[in-house]
Order: C-alpha cells, then sequence, then structure tokens
C-alpha cells in the first residue's frame, strides 16, 4: 500500500464516518420531544385533595389521562395546603360542574369547553 492509498483511506472513513453522524443525529432529532398533545390531556379527569378538598382540572397539572377507567389515589403536592397529600385522581363532574373561579387569576375556568378536544 503506498502513501496515497492510505491518505484516502483515512478520508474515506472519516467521510462515512460524518455521513453515520449526520444520519444519526436526524434519526435523534425526529425521535426527539413527542408532539404536544392538542386540548386537555385528561379530559374530564380531575385531581382532589384529600385534605382539603381543592380540586384541579388534572389535565393542567400535566397528568395525561385517555380512555382511562377507574380512580387513583396518588401522591401529589397540594398548591392549597403546601404540603404532599393524597390526591385523588377521578372523573369530574362534567362541564358545568367542571366550572370554577381560578383564586389566583380570578378567571372562569371550563376544562371540558375550553378545550374541544375529546
Ligand atoms: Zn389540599
Amino acid at each position: 500500500m503506498v502513501w496515497w492509498q492510505i491518505v484516502l483511506l483515512v478520508i474515506g472513513c472519516i467521510a462515512a464516518v460524518g455521513l453515520w453522524m449526520r444520519i444519526v443525529g436526524a434519526a435523534i432529532v425526529r425521535l426527539g420531544p413527542p408532539p404536544k398533545l392538542e386540548g386537555d390531556s385528561a379530559p374530564g379527569w380531575i385531581l382532589e385533595c384529600r385534605s382539603c378538598g381543592l380540586w384541579r382540572p388534572a389535565g393542567e397539572t400535566g397528568i395525561i389521562r385517555r380512555y382511562a377507567a377507574g380512580e387513583k389515589l396518588m401522591l401529589a403536592r397540594c398548591s392549597a395546603c403546601l404540603k404532599f397529600r393524597w390526591v385523588k385522581l377521578r372523573r369530574g363532574p362534567g362541564p358545568e360542574g367542571m366550572r370554577r373561579i381560578d383564586d389566583r387569576t380570578n378567571a372562569e375556568i371550563w376544562p371540558e369547553t375550553l378545550h374541544s378536544g375529546a
């Protein structure tokens, strides 16, 4: 093997690695963050504090619950108690019952009507 063959081999290897990295990099970008769900991520579900009774639409808390059935008890930080409490994930009372005034923004919240997602 003469010197220029070695040089060509090295250049070829670098090019191959570069191409491979580009393919892998594109795949990683494509696999990246999942597309954001439209609308309410947990339509009809609420999280209710077992200690103080405060509840929030589960979708607001980032919980994703679709096509699910059954209540669930979980440990979460209650924004009213400011402590970790047992909160119940359960079906909300429906669009009219879900209506409430947000204590911080004083805005009416209608989770099931705001978000048209099924
Ligand atoms: Zn609470």
